[in-house]
């Protein structure tokens, strides 16, 4: 076996050690939750019922997040937007970027992208060797390209991304639960124990530390659940909230954002019975999205309205990209709000109404 592959292989197996932690700490709380207070250190039927039912709950839900955000395959870009054979052939021939790009355009050109590097050169991953779509990024842990990467997390092991960024959220969302009812369960038994009301027994131990952990974990969770939720509501991943997008008129941090409704609809769907389950509602396909490429603020109209048209006219000098019917993710998306243009792409659709006006482009895919 080579070196390499040897290290390979050493990489895959640590990898799993803070999954391999996690699971262990849970099993463990399960344990000291269940048999070492409920079962030996609560008298009262009544409360040990209750308890039980609610923690069961919390760590079902718990459970079942984790493991889908664990076992979610990152969704990787489709084959339309590898190159062709002739046209790869060709781009690894040249040596020349200007030519290389050149090569790009002419296959993107039928492809959903308004995203550009910080160049204004379409995004390639020469790893891959795919064009990257819009929110697309190489995840070198992963080694691929994960359509909407969020960050790759070792703690579940996984990429986050547009597969299991639901998933994620209802993690944090549920550990949290988890932590605060342990918490808030536990304290007065953790004050009686070392108040002497309670006879002294190993219970106390795994009551103390069942405390302190789940404190700690409630804790440390609650900044990253905090952070994620203000990420959903501006429709923004970690690597955009990091380095805006970038798109034909320049970068634009909230170039995806559709308003707040609209984008937590995105990552957990329209129909409310199912936002609290882990099971994939995410709306799109992780390629096509709604673009805002044009914000007219009312409160400075002659400034805004400039720098509309100017993007207007960056959007329509792409000839080569014509409007297209919206996808049935993107009409969800869109519902019927009127302040978004479906063809943005003719530089007069941008409507403006008296509250705030957005004109929404959408790239061609046909
Ligand atoms: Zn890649
Ligand atoms: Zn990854």
């Amino acid at each position: 076996m080579a070196p390499s592959h040897i290290l390979r292989c050493c990489q895959r197996v640590l990898a799993w050690v803070p999954v391999v932690f996690i699971a262990l700490v849970v099993c463990w709380s399960y344990y000291a939750y269940v048999v070492e207070l409920c079962i030996l250190t609560i008298m009262n039927t009544g409360e040990k019922i209750v308890y039980l039912v609610i923690f069961h709950l919390s760590f079902v839900m718990f459970v079942w997040s984790y493991w889908k955000t664990i076992f979610s395959k990152p969704a990787n870009p489709s084959k339309d937007f590898c190159l062709p054979k002739a046209d790869k052939e060709q781009f690894e021939r040249e040596e020349r970027p200007e030519l290389q790009q050149e090569i790009l355009r002419r296959v993107a050109k039928d492809l959903p992208l308004s995203t550009r590097t910080g160049t204004g050169a379409i995004r390639y991953c020469d790893r891959c060797q795919v064009i990257k779509p819009d929110r697309c990024h190489h995840c070198s842990a992963c080694d691929m390209c994960v359509l909407k990467m969020d960050h790759h997390c070792p703690w579940v092991n996984n990429c986050v991304g547009f597969s299991n960024y639901k998933f994620f959220i209802l993690f944090l969302a549920y550990s949290l639960i988890y932590c605060l009812f342990i918490a808030a369960t536990v304290l007065q038994y953790f004050i009686k124990f070392w108040t002497n009301e309670l006879p002294d027994s190993h219970a106390k131990f795994h009551v103390l530390f069942l405390f302190f952990v789940a404190a700690m974990f409630f804790i440390s969770v609650l900044s990253l659940f905090s952070y994620h939720c203000w990420l959903v509501a501006k429709n923004r991943s970690t690597i955009e909230a990091f380095r805006a997008p970038v798109f034909r008129g320049g970068p634009d941090k909230n170039g995806f954002s559709l308003g707040f409704s609209k984008n937590v609809k995105e990552v957990f769907g329209d129909e409310k019975k199912y936002w609290l389950l882990p099971l994939f509602t995410s709306l799109g396909d992780g390629v096509n999205y709604t673009t805002r490429l044009v914000h007219v603020d009312v409160e400075q109209p002659a400034s805004d309205t400039q720098s509309a048209s100017a993007r207007c006219n960056i959007t329509e000098n792409q000839s080569s990209h014509s409007s297209r019917p919206l996808s049935e993710s993107q009409n969800r998306l869109l519902g019927n709000e009127h302040h978004y243009s479906e063809d943005g792409l003719n530089g007069n659709n941008h409507n403006i109404d008296a509250n705030h006006s957005v004109a929404v482009s959408l790239e061609s895919d046909s």
